[in-house]
């Protein structure tokens, strides 16, 4: 009888990372796979629609040299 040790393809690398109650990180490879997609993801959550800044008219200064 042959143990077969699962594994599945670290959604990060590529790479195969075992699916045992080991690791820890699955389905990622390693810590570091899994800690760049959790950043990728909050990056992506945390992007906001960013707001229109109203542009502040830079030659309105009343009274600039009329004098
Ligand atoms: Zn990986």
């Amino acid at each position: 009888m042959t143990a077969r040790r699962s594994s599945v393809p670290c959604p990060q690398c590529g790479k195969a990372a075992d699916w045992t109650a080991e690791n820890r990180f699955r389905p990622f490879c390693s810590e570091r796979c899994k800690l760049i997609d959790l950043g990728a993801w909050a990056s992506e959550a945390y992007r906001v629609p960013v707001a229109e800044d109203p542009k502040e008219p830079e030659d309105s200064e009343p009274g600039a040299g009329t004098s």
